[in-house]
């Protein structure tokens, strides 16, 4: 049966509002109507470089003075970034729910600007960096960075964005935070995410192959679409203030 995206949009207002559990997964494209540009998107290029060739470990031995000037550029443009209505409309559901979680793979730190507060953060985030020598984990919110590449403030080693890069492993413990709260709930909603880096791009199949109803909101369909219950194609600002509205998440609108 092809619904109409009106359809669609009352069908998933409807699951999201009679779920008693809720767990959210984002992606890069969330975040792209506050101006960030997503990985595979034309404007996630950078001097002619792709994401994958600088977010590895290797590229960062070779050359961590290009990596940062990169993670610079990124933090630049994430500085000036402001959560935009999808954002706030998670934020506002997670109010109505006790029982809700937040999975993102943006480093961004927008959902916690908008008022959500049980974020997975799966990737890292673009504000920490990690010491290559000593492992402290500090803040560092300058823009531009004082020296390329920083130093760490407790040992003097070059430091690292806390951030998983390609090839590397996501902490076990998050990937278990991020599985229990995919058990535990009724609905799965899964946000601009083209469903391609691992292990993010399987939470949507494991929901299904465990019950839970999965809604997906993208600009176009993703590998996975063919899996889940719903896709709604459009913009998650304009989409998810329609979904998960409840009384006051209409107010974005007016
Ligand atoms: P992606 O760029 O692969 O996909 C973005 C998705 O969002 C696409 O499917 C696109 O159709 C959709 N989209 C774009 N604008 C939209 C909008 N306004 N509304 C709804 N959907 C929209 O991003 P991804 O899926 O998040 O990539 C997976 C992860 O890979 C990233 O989140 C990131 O953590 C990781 N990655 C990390 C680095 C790094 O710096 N460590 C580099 C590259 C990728």
């Amino acid at each position: 049966m092809i619904l109409e995206i009106d359809e669609k949009i009352t069908r998933a207002a409807d699951l999201i509002s009679r779920a008693s559990s809720i767990t959210v997964l984002t992606g890069a494209g969330i975040s792209e109507e506050s101006g960030i540009p997503t990985y595979r998107g034309e404007g996630g290029l950078w001097r002619d470089y792709r994401a994958e060739d600088l977010a590895t470990p290797e590229a960062f031995q070779n050359d961590p003075k290009l990596v940062w000037e990169w993670y610079e550029w990124r933090r630049g443009i994430v500085k000036e970034a402001k959560p935009n209505y999808a954002h706030y409309a998670l934020a506002e559901l997670e109010g109505h729910n006790p029982n809700f979680n937040l999975i993102t793979q943006n480093i961004d730190g927008l959902h916690k600007l908008a008022g959500s507060k049980n974020i997975i953060e799966l990737h890292g985030n673009i504000w920490q960096t990690r010491c290559t020598r000593c492992a402290i984990i500090e803040q560092n919110l300058d823009v531009p960075l004082k020296e390329l590449p920083p130093r760490c403030n407790n040992c003097g080693a070059i430091v690292r964005p806390n951030i998983v890069w390609f090839g590397e492993v996501i902490p076990m413990p998050l990937i278990d935070k991020a599985l229990i709260a995919i058990e535990q709930c009724e609905v799965m909603l899964i946000v601009g995410t083209s469903g391609v880096v691992e292990p993010a791009a399987s939470m949507g199949l494991v929901a299904k192959q465990t019950g839970k109803i999965v809604i997906e909101v993208n600009l176009e369909p993703t590998i996975n679409t063919n899996f889940y219950d719903l896709t709604i194609l459009g913009k998650s600002g304009e989409i998810l203030p329609l979904i998960c509205k409840s009384g006051e998440a209409y107010s974005y609108l007016l």
